[in-house]
């Protein structure tokens, strides 16, 4: 993106995107003011909203964490992804088309076309798997799907389909479209590699590696990632003493590839747009051979698992609109939740959440009622989802459902009122984790509390906000029924390995109003320059008024904003002058952006030349102030040589009848 043309369509682009629409999608935004919203941060965690849009200015800034930026900063960093993808992001996301893809390098170019044919794989794919699902052979998938309670409906909703037994159909399917190189890194299949194409493998890769892969094309095992079935056949093959060098003038044979995915009931994963990018597959076997129960597709250049929540793209609007969501642990739960009419669920997919998943999650909302069993033997995975959504700040309800009940099964037996109301009684997750350390250390005696307390630390410790921690501690002492001393300078102590997060004191308080307005009106400068085409405000003011040119002429010439708390950050406005375009561009620190972001947020009235010369003149007054202090501190210095004396003296009068000079502006003034 280096040429000038793609940067005229980036300009063009950024004044019609409106920043409060696209944020929109990912934070929920209420109106704070004449032009600016607020919502929750998507970048740190927070519980009251610190993160505000700017709409006529088209910035964003998180008075919680500093970012700030505009449109395009936006999309990048909360899709992670690089500028020209957020450019082109933006561009869909309105409907207008680019002119032309550009990349930094053929790499990012060539890269770029594999992720969108590995899409259009993915896409041809579901459809294939779809449409055996209603041949005759995907009898046994419908009737499995029966069982599972899923009507057509939600088969179709999920794009539910059959793998057949065979491993070429899908692959005959697909050579027509796709060539076989693409093919190999969809995830889709597999292949045994030839002889010669063996041997030249196994002198690259780990020995070691291949001895310990079996025959079986899918290992055994309840879950498995497809790309541990990859090159198969291996481990009986005797290649250590191959010669890599006499290999490497043979041209390797491609193995001929085959399904992945064979007599399964295919459930497509996608993205948060929609788009299928990867797959699992419920095996319809019950032969141990078949390979795993539940096999996903491999992470390919499309798919990655940590960055994926199962039905996030269904359940985005609900989650938006309801305010939590319901996270369950499998795929079957998921469905079977949302078919009962429960729209804001999503599925961690049986492994532990990551970071990554939880600020997605996060995105949407910061409740959420998690409804697997937190008690489940083994369950570390589910341990470590709720630790981290703790430390994400999610405030998390527990929804325990009787035992030997998941979602899915619970609500076919019991019905979706059931599961509403159970629902309704969820705990709130530190009061679960009470009631369980009660459960597992009853004697009330104080050995018995202590371990209770211990068993509890690191949970509390988890906590990133010292006062929530302090609550709990409370909490915890009056229902375990421990001297709250104690137990408190045991949570100290725990909290002491966390960074106390502390609330900064900002140069902002000291900030006067009139210092305000002529920051404003230096900031207008550019919001002119910028087209103005938004700025309906601006409509039937004086045409001849330019506040920026009134408030440099003032201050260049008095030095007005010397010894301000506002200094730094005016220097930074005057010196840039009309040059720059991206006005929260120009402070020189986090501080001075902090500031000018607060003013710019908070600008309800409008400005009028009677508002900026009566901010110039209460500085006038402000400086004049100082000044004659300065000259009576002055004055009282011993030993003073008697000219200085005298001009200084002259100086004060000078200073005081400027004070009263009424033309001067008397506090009053629109400004102060
Ligand atoms: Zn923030």
């Amino acid at each position: 993106m280096t040429s000038t043309s793609s940067d005229n369509f980036k300009e063009a682009l950024k004044q019609r995107a409106d920043i409060v629409r696209i944020v929109g999608d990912y934070v929920k935004l209420r109106k704070d003011g004449a032009q600016n919203f607020k919502g929750l941060c998507p970048f740190h965690a927070e519980k009251t909203a610190s993160f505000s849009v700017h709409a006529t200015r088209q910035f964003y800034h998180c008075f919680g964490c500093g970012e700030s930026g505009d449109v395009f900063t936006f999309v990048q960093k909360v899709e992670n992804i690089t500028f020209p993808e957020a450019v082109r992001l933006i561009a869909q996301k309105l409907g207008v088309s680019m002119p032309k893809v550009s990349f930094s390098s053929p790499a990012e170019a060539r890269d770029a076309q594999v992720r969108m044919a590995l899409l259009d794989v993915h896409v041809r794919a579901a459809a294939f798997f779809q449409e055996c699902l209603r041949r005759p052979e995907g009898a046994n998938a419908r009737e499995y799907l029966k069982g599972r309670g899923l009507d057509a409906e939600t088969i179709a909703r999920f794009r539910i389909g059959y793998a057949p037994d065979s491993g070429f159909l899908l692959r005959d399917a697909l050579r027509r479209e796709f060539d076989e190189e693409l093919l190999r890194v969809s995830g889709l299949f597999s292949w045994k590699e030839s002889s010669e194409e063996r041997s030249q493998v196994s002198g690259v890769r780990s020995q070691a590696k291949q001895v310990l892969r079996s025959s079986q094309d899918d290992n055994a095992g309840e879950t498995s990632d497809a790309k541990d079935e990859q090159p198969s056949a291996m481990s009986d093959q005797p290649s250590a003493n191959s010669n890599p060098s006499q290999l490497a003038t043979r041209s390797p044979q491609p193995a001929a590839i085959y399904s992945k995915f064979r007599n399964r009931a295919m459930f497509p994963i996608c993205n948060d747009q929609g788009k299928v990018i990867a797959f699992t597959g419920r095996t319809l076997s019950a032969d141990e051979k078949a390979g795993p129960k539940y096999l996903n597709s491999p992470e390919t250049p499309i798919y990655s698992k940590s960055r994926v929540l199962f039905n996030l793209d269904n359940a985005k609007e609900a989650i938006r609109k309801l305010e939590y969501s319901i996270l369950v642990e499998g795929q079957m739960d998921c469905i079977s939740v949302f078919a009962a009419g429960f729209h804001n669920v999503i599925a961690s997919s049986g492994t532990a959440f990551t970071e990554l998943q939880a600020k997605l999650l996060g995105r949407f909302s910061k409740k959420v009622v998690v409804n697997f069993d937190p008690d489940t033997a083994g369950a570390r995975a589910t341990e470590r989802t709720l630790g981290l959504l703790v430390e994400e700040e999610f405030n998390i309800q527990v929804l325990t459902l009787e035992t030997g009940f998941d979602p899915d099964l619970f609500i076919r037996r019991k019905g979706k009122d059931a599961y509403a109301a159970a629902l309704k009684h969820s705990q709130k997750y530190f009061d679960y984790l009470i009631d369980r350390a009660r459960a597992l250390f009853p004697a009330r005696n104080s050995e018995s509390k202590v371990k209770a307390v211990n068993h509890l630390l690191p949970h509390i410790q988890r906590v990133p906000n010292r006062i929530v921690r302090d609550e709990l501690a409370l909490e915890i002492s009056q229902k375990l029924g421990i001297d709250s001393a104690v137990l408190r300078q045991e949570l100290k102590h725990a909290a002491t390995t966390r960074s106390a997060a502390q609330v900064k004191a900002t140069a902002e308080a000291q900030v006067t109003g009139a210092e305000r307005v002529l920051i404003r009106a230096l900031a207008s400068a550019t919001e002119m320059q910028s087209g103005g085409t938004r700025s309906s405000t601006r409509d039937g003011t004086d045409e001849e008024f330019d506040p920026a040119r009134q408030a440099q002429y003032a201050l260049l010439s008095e030095q007005l904003y010397e010894g301000l708390a506002s200094q730094s950050l005016m220097e930074a406005l005057l010196q840039a002058g009309a040059e720059t375009a991206d006005v929260m561009a120009l402070p020189k620190t986090e501080e001075d952006r902090r500031l000018l972001a607060a003013i710019l947020m908070s600008e309800e009235e409008e400005l009028t030349p009677e508002t900026v010369e009566g901010a110039v003149r209460a500085l006038r007054r402000i400086y004049y102030r100082r000044r004659l202090e300065e000259v009576q501190r002055g004055l009282q210095r011993p030993g003073l040589p008697l000219e200085e004396r005298q001009a200084l003296l002259q100086e004060k009068v000078r200073l005081k009848r400027a004070l009263m000079d009424p033309v001067l502006g008397e506090p009053g003034s629109k400004a102060s």
